[in-house]
């Protein structure tokens, strides 16, 4: 299995503290059946993680993790904020897109979504690279408007839902949203997004079961085959989006 969201990088976000946590984590994941973990620290107001450092974090931890006989590669990434300039940082190389690929993720802040972003996603994807937007079911602007989303998808955005949001973490609402985001076909991998091995862990296993238990093996394949064509610049596999349908009123007779 392929993570393509986590904080394990030691000492840069509000991920693992250090290379011991570091390497904890990658022991859980190896336990989930995670053989690759994509590592996409925050860049934001609070983190400036770049590029430069980035690669040489991961290429540290790979070391570590050799030593400490772990079987789990790490492979660089990040987790911007969207912000106004990202393109032009793109350009000055402190972007670093998902293992070096067109992929590209972007995070929107939690309460809205600013009113530049689609225009900036156009943008993104006219620079050649694919967006991913990361957790949209946690953002409330989208759920309470979730067209949005269907519009972003619509025009070529890629969106990731994280699976501890479908085992019920961030509790039943962002649950069922969740799940609305995936029988619509608007999300297209399923990550973790862990920032430890306590509070906020892998949850994959768990998050896969559910999906073959709800929507059968086809689905699980699905997300897992574009985890792996995600690492290798391939080009993923796409449900024709639908909109979210308004919660059906049942009328009883
Ligand atoms: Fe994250």
């Amino acid at each position: 299995m392929v993570d393509i969201h986590c904080h394990i990088l030691p000492g840069i976000d509000d991920g693992a503290k250090n290379i011991s946590d570091s390497i904890m984590m990658a022991k859980e994941a190896e336990k989930e059946g995670i053989h690759t973990i994509i590592a996409t620290p925050h860049l934001n107001n609070q983190y400036d993680n770049r590029k430069d450092l980035i690669l040489a974090k991961v290429n540290k931890l790979n070391t570590a993790l050799k030593d400490a006989g772990v079987n789990v590669t790490i492979l660089p990434g990040q987790e911007p904020r969207i912000y106004g300039d990202i393109i032009g940082d793109f350009e000055k190389n402190d972007i670093q897109t998902l293992n070096n690929s067109q992929y590209l993720f972007v995070e929107f802040p939690s309460n809205h979504v600013p009113r530049y972003a689609e225009k900036l996603l156009f943008d993104i994807q006219v620079k050649g690279l694919t967006p991913i937007i990361v957790h949209p079911e946690r953002n409330s602007e989208i759920i309470e408007r979730p067209e949005i989303l269907y519009r972003f998808v619509e025009k070529g955005s890629l969106t990731q839902v994280t699976a501890s949001s479908l085992s019920g973490y961030f509790g039943k609402k962002i649950k069922n949203f969740s799940m609305q985001i995936i029988e619509a076909n608007l999300t297209h991998f399923i990550a973790s997004d862990a920032h430890n091995i306590n509070s906020r862990s892998f949850k994959m296993m768990e998050a896969y079961d559910l999906i073959d238990k709800e929507y059968g093996t086809d689905y699980v394949y699905l997300f897992s085959e574009n985890a792996e064509m995600l690492i290798t610049g391939k080009s993923i596999i796409k449900e024709i989006p639908e909109q979210i349908k308004k919660k059906k009123k049942f009328i009883f007779f």
